[in-house]
């Protein structure tokens, strides 16, 4: 499979962007979620749970003189519940939060779910001094209603029965519960000992008295001879304070001109308005201050209690910041540690490219990059090692040109040396001869600067042709002419064949590329010998071959007449007259003008050099 660096980029980018948002969305959804799990919890359910909350509180505030120390009670109901609880003094400063860490806690509910006042409890309505007096109207009236009325008698204060008890009390209280326990069951009543409210033993008995069955009823209602006195007494703190009530009470109902009774109902005084007309509310307002007033140094001052989520987590919070920030911690660590990863394989190929191209610099042409793979960075390494591999073949052409030139230059130049310094010698007479051969020498150099020039000028790409409209048979015939002085005197017959065929090319570079492809057939032919130059139509161009019957080219040489300095023969170099650049430079000359060369031969049969052009325009006129 091909893992293109793009990919792979793409996919780490991905993947990071990935955990990003991940990471995000987690921390969104989750105080998202707690925020609506708080939400509904503030809406739906909890009631029974906030219902225990509320009454293991209150029932805190009715034991304690002050709040101090609620702090235990607070946490455990959360730990326990599951909820954030929070109590605060009436005017809001914050007596204890479960939610409480470090000493910041989460914003308190905007409302609080309830006030708890200890000296006016829920019950109040049916406790208190007021309420022994309508109950024993309810007990009098013989109505149902009585058991709940009777609960509520004796728990006058603190909103349970037997508030302040203390443990010899409630041990007394025991053994007079099971006293009378045992006098109903002699009896054949099924009676037993249970845990008032409060933890105050008491005895219920059955009745089946109600037509919707057994009904439970407690025996505080029951005035019989299994009703010990003192069962269902109130504790001597609720009666000490129930007395300082009654003479608060007596006072505010005096001072206000009111008329009342005091009566007493199972040991707990209540007043009781005298008359229709001193029942109303400053009567009630009277009892209720006085009650309020005589509870005040015995239960903990009013609270307001507020219900929450468990924790609400928000982002702003200390603690929201801290696992904000931890989980962004987190993943730029993830992040990072891929990258690290990642990006060393990625790197490793470019940091051994680095280097190998260093070493070409350092003249190291053998450089090369191992590469495997095939992304971005394998074909760069694939690209590098096809560069190394032509600089390394053009140096070496480079090195072997200087040093073939340098030997083609040598020849002629020591030829020359050497008939000078013969003539100086007086060895050679300076005649017409001499300066014949001089000449000849000075020709051939002249002819190798020039090719030399050629092949320089197109290996720069500036061999400049100067195309224009011509009839290539025309070319054929005047090159054939050109040399026909030369194939007279090798006795070789030279002609040019062909119909007139017009391509727009550059004549005297045709011209000379014809040229050495003739001088050539001219050279390799023995006397008596032929020489066609034909010029055919092929396809949308022309081909012009010039074929020889001469000596021919081995097999194994023809891959190479066109290179650079190549002699079939290196034996015959000099006495042929050839500098081994003809071909090359014919060959150029060819492809300048987008053609092709090519070349048959069979040793001792001749050879056929066939040029390809294609033609560009019609010959006019
Ligand atoms: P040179 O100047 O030596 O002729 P060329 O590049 O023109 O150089 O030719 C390269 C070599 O190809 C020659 O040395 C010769 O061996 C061979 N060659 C070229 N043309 C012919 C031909 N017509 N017949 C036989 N051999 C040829």
């Amino acid at each position: 499979m091909r893992r293109s660096v793009l990919v792979r980029f793409l996919g780490l980018s991905l993947a990071v962007a990935l955990g990003a948002v991940i990471a995000t969305a987690l921390i969104a959804t989750y105080s998202t979620s707690e925020k609506l799990q708080g939400e509904m919890d503030a809406n739906t359910g909890q009631l029974q749970v906030d219902g225990e909350i509320y009454s293991q509180l209150s029932r805190y505030a009715s034991d304690h003189p002050s709040w101090s120390g609620v702090d235990k009670l607070v946490h455990d109901l959360a730990g326990k519940l599951g909820r954030r609880v929070a109590v605060t003094t009436d005017d809001g400063s914050v007596i204890a939060d479960s939610a409480r860490m470090l000493g910041a806690a989460p914003q308190l509910p905007s409302v609080p779910a309830a006030t708890i006042d200890a000296r006016n409890v829920a019950v109040s309505k049916l406790a208190g001094a007021m309420n022994v007096y309508s109950a024993r109207k309810t007990i009098a009236a013989g109505e149902p209603g009585g058991f709940v009325a009777t609960a509520a008698l004796i728990a006058p204060y603190g909103g349970y029965p037997g508030w302040g008890m203390t443990e010899e009390e409630t041990r007394q209280r025991d053994q007079l519960a099971r006293q009378s326990m045992n006098c109903y069951n002699a009896k054949g009543k099924a009676a037993t000992v249970i845990q008032a409210g409060g933890g105050v033993p008491q005895v219920m008995i059955e009745s089946k008295e109600s037509l919707a069955g057994v009904q439970v009823k407690a025996s505080a209602l029951a005035k019989d001879e299994c009703t010990p006195p003192g069962l269902n007494a109130p504790s001597a703190k609720a009666k000490i304070v129930n007395d300082d009530e009654i003479r608060r009470a007596a006072g505010c109902l005096d001072a206000a001109g009111l008329t009342y009774n005091i009566n007493e109902f199972e040991g707990l005084k209540a007043v009781e308005p005298k008359t229709e007309g001193d029942a109303g509310e400053a009567f009630d307002n009277c009892a209720t201050q006085a009650r309020v007033q005589a509870l005040t140094p015995y239960v903990a001052p009013p609270a307001k209690l507020y219900l929450g989520a468990k924790s609400t987590f928000n982002v702003f919070s200390g603690e929201g910041l801290l696992r904000t920030a931890a989980t962004a911690l987190g993943v730029l660590l993830i992040a990072a540690l891929v990258m690290i990863f990642a990006g060393r394989r990625l790197v490793r190929p470019i940091v051994a490219l680095t280097g190998a191209a260093q070493r070409m610099r350092n003249g190291d042409h053998a450089a090369r990059v191992p590469v495997s793979g095939k992304d971005e960075v394998a074909r760069l390494g694939h690209a590098f090692n096809d560069m190394a591999e032509s600089i390394q073949r053009h140096d070496f052409q480079r090195k072997a040109m200087v040093s073939d030139v340098a030997h083609e230059l040598r020849t002629p130049l020591a030829n020359i040396k050497g008939y000078l310094v013969a003539s100086e010698d007086g060895v050679v007479p300076l005649d017409s001869e001499l300066v014949t051969s001089l000449l000849e020498e000075t020709d051939l150099l002249e002819h190798l600067v020039a090719d030399l020039q050629d092949l320089a000028l197109a290996d720069a790409g500036m061999l400049r042709l100067h195309p224009a409209p011509r009839d290539l048979t025309e070319l054929a015939q005047q090159v054939v002419a050109a040399h026909r002085p030369t194939a007279d005197a090798a006795d070789v017959t030279v002609t040019a064949v062909g119909e007139p065929s017009a391509a727009t090319v550059d004549s005297a570079r045709i011209r000379q590329a014809l040229g050495n492809l003739v001088s050539n057939a001219i050279r390799y032919t023995p006397p008596g010998g032929t020489v066609v130059v034909g010029v055919r139509r092929v396809g949308d161009g022309y081909t012009v071959s010039v074929t020889d019957n001469g000596t021919g080219i081995a097999e194994e040489h023809l891959p190479y007449v066109f290179d650079r300095f190549y002699r079939a023969e290196h034996s015959r170099s000099r006495s042929t007259g050839g500098s081994g650049l003809g071909l090359a430079i014919t060959k150029h000359l060819a492809e300048a003008h987008g053609g092709t060369i090519a070349v048959t031969s069979r040793l001792g049969s001749g050879s056929t050099f066939t040029i390809w052009l294609p033609a560009a325009a019609t010959l006019s006129g």
